[in-house]
This record gives structure tokens, C-alpha cells and sequence, in this order.
């Protein structure tokens, strides 16, 4: 046992999620980033790694992970790119949490195995156009037709929405507001082309639009009346890993500080070694000039003016790289 009590599985988990998202998607944050689209390759691989459903029961096609090794996951996906781990969130501990904990035995076998593989892509609509911090009040409404509700309305910043199969939203009905399970391609329902946001760009957000869709009682989740509990409670457990997602966002932007703040302080020092050594050379005193220093000496003096640059200056420094620009930003 290690001093955060982490178990042998967790740090082994650690460590392959940490080299997955160094060498699957680290490279292609910056890509990412520039051209503001969802990056389908990366989440094949994160579905060939078992990854899309780590959080979900073996039962239905998931890993099991328990929820420590859920922030290492987040984290380090989020440290390589907060884009993917924006969008993986999304798909994880909110589309499939809703199903895992809430929704049937058929549901599960339906929608939550096709997200636990990664076949299908989830997205969570509770958030309106009318404000988000209200809800528990939704304007869409679902209206009971025979053995089918009918759903008018909108849901707003539905991330993933763009490229989403499954989508689980709230609507009201006559008990209360209720969960559903919605398909893309469904009648009347269409999805408005991502925003264009400040920040994580490639993780597309939507809005969404119900007109009169049809959709089978059995896409009702638990009882009608129970969705706002539901989502709510989904929320709250989520929240433990949007904090995860932070800590990699910050430790990616810490680590490209301090190194570019090192590589400067190496500049500087070069700079300051090649200034002694011009007048070492030219006036005959070149005992204690920068040229005549020997390698260990000129290793010494750059890391001790690496170490002073990353102290003093890491959080200006790190303004000078594109990539530590977006981390800071996102
Ligand atoms: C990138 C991104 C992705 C998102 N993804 C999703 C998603 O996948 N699914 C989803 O459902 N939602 C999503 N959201 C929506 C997010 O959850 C909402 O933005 C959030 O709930 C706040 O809602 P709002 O933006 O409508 O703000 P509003 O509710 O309009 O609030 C605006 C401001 O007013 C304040 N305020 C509101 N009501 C009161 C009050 N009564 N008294 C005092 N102050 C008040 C709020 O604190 C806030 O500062 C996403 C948002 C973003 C930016």
C-alpha cells in the first residue's frame, strides 16, 4: 500500500491509462483543437481499450471500475486533451450513468451495452434554453398517446449531441419531470450544428429540438415523476469526476509551464555562457570565462537557472506555447 492507499489494480490502472492517453491522445490535442472536430479515431481507440465503459458493470459489457480509478481515468484523458475529456465525460458518468442506475433490464441490455463498447456515443439533455440552473422545471414536455409519449421542446449545450446516438433527457409529464431514452434519427428529432465556443473546441455542443417525437413507453426511465431525482443524483456523482477532468487540465498546464519555463532558463543561461566567453577569449582571461567552463559546471549553471525561471515565472512563461495557451484557457 502506497501513502494514498491506492490498491495494486488502481496504480496499475494509473499507469495504463496515463501511457494510453500519452501515446493515443496527447499528439493530437493541438489538431484537435484547431479544427474543432470531434475526433472519431480517438474515441474508437478509447473503445478498443475498454475504456467507453469503464465505469459500467461487467454485466453489461463494462470494466467495473470503481470510482478513485474513474478520476485517474478522467484525469489523465483530460491532462492530454480536455476536449476528449469533456466529450468522454459526457458519454461516461452522464448518458451511461443514467441507464446503469436507473434504467431496465431491457434498457440496459438495449442502450447501455451498445455505450459500455463504445458502438454507440451517449449524450445527457437536461439543460434548457430558457437556463439551466432551473432544472427542475423543464419547459419540453412529454404527453402520454396510448402506449407512446409524444415530446415537444429543447434542450440546450447538449454536449456530444452533434454526433450522439443515444440521448437521455428530461421532459415534463403529468407526475412530474420524467427521464427518456431518445434515438438519433428518431421523427422530429433534429440537432442544431455544434457552437462555436471559446474553449474545448472538438467536443461538439448541441442544441437539441422535439418536435411531436414519437417514442415507445418502454424509453420511459423508472417511474414517471423520477427524473429529476435521477439526473440530479447522476450530477453529483459526476461531479467528482468534472473535478478530475480540472485536475488534468491544471497538471497539463503546470507541466508545460515549468518546461518551457526550464527551456527558457536554458536559453538564458546559454546566452549568459556564450556572453562570457567573448571577452574570456579576447582579453586573456579565460580561466573564468563561459566557453572555458566545463560541461559539468555549464550543466550546473543551467539547471540552476532553470529551476529559478520555473519558480519565479512558470505562470507568464507559459503564455509563449500554443498547447499550455489552450490548457490554460480550457
Ligand atoms: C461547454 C458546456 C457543455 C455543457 N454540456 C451540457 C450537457 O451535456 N448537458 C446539459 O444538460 N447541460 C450542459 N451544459 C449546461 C450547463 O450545465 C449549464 O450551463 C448550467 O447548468 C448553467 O445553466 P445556464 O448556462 O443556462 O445559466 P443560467 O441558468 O441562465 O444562469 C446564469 C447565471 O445566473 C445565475 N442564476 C441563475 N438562477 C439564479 C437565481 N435564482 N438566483 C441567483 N442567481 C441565479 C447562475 O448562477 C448563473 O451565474 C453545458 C454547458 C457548457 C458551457
Amino acid at each position: 500500500m502506497n501513502k494514498y492507499h491506492l490498491s495494486e489494480s488502481q496504480l496499475s490502472a494509473w499507469d495504463a491509462v496515463r501511457s494510453f492517453s500519452e501515446g493515443k491522445i496527447a499528439p493530437f490535442a493541438r489538431e484537435i483543437d484547431e479544427t474543432d472536430e470531434f475526433p472519431h479515431g480517438i474515441f474508437k481507440d478509447l473503445a478498443e481499450h475498454g475504456y467507453m465503459g469503464a465505469p459500467v458493470s461487467p454485466e453489461w459489457g463494462g470494466a467495473g471500475c470503481d470510482a478513485v480509478t474513474m478520476c485517474f481515468i478522467l484525469e489523465e484523458i483530460s491532462r492530454a486533451s480536455g476536449s476528449v475529456g469533456c466529450s468522454y465525460n459526457a458519454h461516461v458518468s452522464l448518458a451511461s450513468s443514467v441507464i446503469a442506475n436507473h434504467g431496465s433490464p431491457e434498457q440496459k441490455r438495449k442502450y447501455l451495452t451498445a455505450l459500455a463498447s463504445g458502438a454507440k456515443i451517449g449524450a445527457f439533455g437536461l439543460t434548457e434554453p430558457s437556463g439551466g440552473s432551473n432544472a427542475g422545471d423543464p419547459k419540453t414536455r412529454a404527453v402520454r398517446r396510448g402506449e407512446a409519449y409524444v415530446i415537444n421542446g429543447s434542450k440546450a449545450f447538449n454536449t456530444n449531441g452533434w454526433v450522439a446516438d443515444i440521448f437521455v433527457i428530461t421532459a415534463r409529464t403529468d407526475k412530474g419531470v420524467s427521464a427518456f431514452i431518445l434515438e438519433r434519427g428518431m421523427k422530429g428529432f433534429t440537432i442544431g450544428k455544434p457552437a462555436k465556443k471559446m474553449g474545448a473546441h472538438g467536443s461538439p455542443t448541441s442544441i437539441l429540438y422535439f418536435d411531436d417525437v414519437v417514442i415507445p413507453e418502454e424509453n420511459l426511465v423508472g417511474d414517471e415523476g423520477t427524473g429529476f431525482r435521477a439526473f440530479a443524483g447522476t450530477l453529483d456523482r459526476a461531479r467528482i469526476n468534472v473535478a478530475a477532468l480540472a485536475v488534468g487540465l491544471a497538471q497539463a498546464a503546470l507541466n508545460s509551464a515549468v518546461a518551457y519555463a526550464r527551456a527558457d532558463a536554458v536559453r538564458k543561461a546559454d546566452r549568459l555562457l556564450s556572453g562570457h566567453s567573448a571577452p574570456a577569449g579576447g582579453d586573456g582571461h579565460g580561466a573564468r570565462g563561459g566557453a572555458a567552463l566545463n560541461p559539468q559546471r555549464r550543466t550546473h549553471v543551467r539547471r540552476r537557472h532553470a529551476d529559478q525561471a520555473g519558480g519565479r515565472h512558470g505562470q507568464i512563461l507559459c503564455c509563449g506555447s500554443v498547447v499550455a495557451r489552450l490548457q490554460q484557457r480550457d
